[in-house]
């Protein structure tokens, strides 16, 4: 049972930072066409969230990964264990991401469950790279990377996904840059990371950088999150009509 034509529906299965602050979970956006369903990023805590959601792991056609930090890929590890010795999933699944997204999926599953990518898998897994402002398309999905300011061992992007002709964006993490203006220009819907409240916090962003550029950005709506501590303490202080503060299982339809 699909979104209905001409609409996302973007369900937030974790929208925390790297350190559970707030007790949320780690990063993860379940986004639901008429024709697919795909994952923005897959932080360690992918499968509980999908869990409390009650979603299905096995539709979940494409993952997308923003860059190659723990709480964004980590998720991988355990999705894979599981596709293949819990929920026996036979459909193909493919995952997109950074430069060498694939080694360094492949570091991790060893390093925390030896033994584990040497399996022969049910299903087709393959890993496609992104590219610097070079539109791709996944199926019904066209991402298009933009890059940002956030150094985790390859080049980390902010995601622009067009799909059932809306535009959903997401920061990744990253200190304000310029770049995040094209990403998120006149988006149906930026998903923006907010780690702090003021100032400008080194390899992330503040709701002061933010509040400052959406005007030019011109989206129609933001969610912001991977709020630290003092940003989830202030969030209520953010009264812009346009924004959403994120939470964990909230369902919006872009
Ligand atoms: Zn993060
Ligand atoms: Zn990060």
């Amino acid at each position: 049972m699909h979104a209905k034509r001409g609409a996302m529906k973007l369900t937030v299965l974790g929208c925390g930072d790297a350190f559970g602050s707030g007790g949320r979970l780690q990063t993860c956006y379940h986004v639901e066409t008429a024709a697919t369903r795909f994952l923005i990023d897959c932080g360690a805590t992918a499968l509980i969230g999908f869990n409390r959601c009650g979603l299905d792991p096995n539709a979940v056609e494409t993952i997308f990964i923003s860059h190659l930090h723990g709480d964004h890929f980590a998720g991988l590890v355990w999705w894979l264990i599981h596709a293949q010795h819990v929920a026996k999933r036979t459909a193909p699944l493919t995952v997109v991401g950074p430069q060498d997204v694939r080694a360094r999926f492949e570091a991790a599953a060893e390093a925390l469950f030896p033994g584990s990518t040497g399996v022969a898998r049910r299903c087709d897994l393959s890993f496609l790279e992104l590219a610097r402002e070079k539109p791709l398309d996944v199926g019904s999905v066209r991402v298009t990377p933009f890059e940002v300011v956030h150094p985790s061992g390859a080049p980390p992007y902010a995601l622009r996904f067009e799909a059932e002709g809306k535009v959903l964006s997401f920061t990744g993490d990253t200190e304000w840059t310029e770049s995040l203006v094209p990403a998120g220009h006149r988006a149906d819907l930026y998903i923006m990371e907010c780690y702090m409240f003021d100032g400008a916090p080194r390899v992330h962003t503040s709701w002061q950088a933010i509040a400052r550029n959406l005007d030019r950005i011109a989206a129609k709506r933001v969610m912001i999150t991977h709020m630290a501590e003092p940003m989830l303490a202030r969030r209520h202080e953010v009264t812009d009509p346009r924004v959403v503060l994120a939470e964990d299982g909230l369902v919006l339809e872009v």
